[in-house]
């Protein structure tokens, strides 16, 4: 890695090159001789967003029990959805002599100045599952498809309301959208929305609050008590007597916070049913709640195979190999195009989770009950 480095400094001047060496230098290693492939016992430092959501728990265990199947010491730290605090841990791997990082950001744009003390020292960054903005010191980006995640989503709501197959309308519908500092957000929006615009134009989708820019829906930090705000303010300003139909929400949390707002107001019974309602990530409540007949699908996302993903990427890396990718254009962060490798999203909802999640062995029965 370390030479693949200083390789490409060669090649863009003298006076980088030197930068390099003596970066390398400092780390008292000297990098140009380190042998490809020597990295028994070397430590990968993990950076995760937050605990508060299952799946970033998950996706910490899974990368560790891969990177250690490797042969790797790992460090793995959340940030708590502080993205100052991630900024600090990462500092700290570094200075503890991680030699290779794999981080899901919590502001894509934090990371800058963080990122580029950890080229100095030579360790490459693998970006997961959200790509790091601004930034010209991540190597490789492993994620989901993210705007067919949205494109799932929107295509459920459509077909869910007959739309597809004459259903006219007009319908309801109210969107939400992520947190504003992730990436992932635009292309969960912009997935959705290619698909649901054709019938907001023809007007067969209404949006009675009228929030349908980006910046008038998204969700701070992906947070469900701020969705639950929304969707209350949204309930008593734009709908009297008429119902809301449909809720675009981007991720299970959110989810579940617009369902209490809904319920509050007496959604869910007889005469006033509950919305469709999309989610993301499968989260074990969400699940249930599908499975119970109120949210309506979620759209799942098997973390196993991003941490095997990323994992890989990282060890390749190290030894000098170069990772798999299959997609080279839909990323760019600003200063590059981050070469990715995209793994597919599944749509699921009461009629196939016992198929994908169940009998894929992601939940079993019992968990569901
Ligand atoms: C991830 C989603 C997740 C969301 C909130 C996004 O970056 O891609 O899977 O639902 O963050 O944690």
């Amino acid at each position: 890695m370390r030479n693949r480095r200083a390789a490409l400094a060669l090649l863009a001047s003298a006076a980088s090159l030197a930068l390099t060496l003596t970066a390398c230098g400092q780390n008292g290693e000297g990098g140009s001789k380190e042998k490809p492939g020597d990295t028994k016992g070397a430590t990968i430092g993990i950076a995760m967003p937050t605990k508060s959501s299952e799946r970033w728990i998950s996706d910490g265990k899974n990368v560790v029990k891969d990177l250690e199947a490797k042969g790797y010491k790992t460090k793995l730290v959340y940030g708590e959805d502080d993205p100052e605090q991630q900024v600090s841990q990462i500092e700290n791997l570094i200075t503890q002599g991680v030699k290779g990082l794999i981080i899901a950001a919590i502001d894509n744009k934090s990371l800058n100045s963080v990122l580029q003390q950890a080229a100095d020292a030579g360790i490459p960054v693998i970006s997961y599952d959200r790509l790091i903005l601004g930034s010209k010191n991540v190597d490789y980006y492993a994620s989901f498809d993210n705007e067919k995640v949205g494109r799932l989503q929107g295509q459920y709501i459509v077909d869910k309301l007959g739309l597809g197959k004459g259903g006219k309308g007009p319908f309801n519908i109210e969107l939400f959208a992520g947190s504003n500092d992730d990436n992932n957000t635009r292309y969960f929006f912009d997935g959705a929305m290619s698909v649901l615009k054709p019938y907001l134009d023809s007007k067969q989708l209404v949006v009675r609050s009228g929030q349908t820019a980006l910046n008038k829906v998204t969700t701070l930090r992906w947070d469900g008590a701020t969705a639950q705000r929304r969707m209350d303010d949204i309930l008593t300003s734009s709908y009297k007597s008429e119902r809301v139909d449909a809720v675009l929400s981007p991720y299970d949390g959110i989810s579940i916070g617009v369902l209490s707002a809904l319920k509050s107001d007496g959604y869910g019974s007889g005469s006033k049913p509950l919305p469709v309602i999309t989610g993301q990530d499968a989260e074990l409540a969400s699940v249930k709640s599908i499975i119970g007949g109120q949210q309506t699908q979620t759209v799942y996302k098997d973390l196993r195979k991003l941490a095997e993903v990323a994992s890989t990427m990282i060890d390749d890396l190290l030894k000098d190999k170069k990772p798999q990718v299959n997609d080279v254009k839909s990323y760019d962060n600003g200063t590059k195009v981050v070469p990715a490798y995209l793994l597919q999203p599944v749509s699921v909802d009461k009629t196939n989770y016992e198929d994908v999640l169940v009998k894929g062995g992601y939940y079993t029965d019992a968990q569901l009950k």
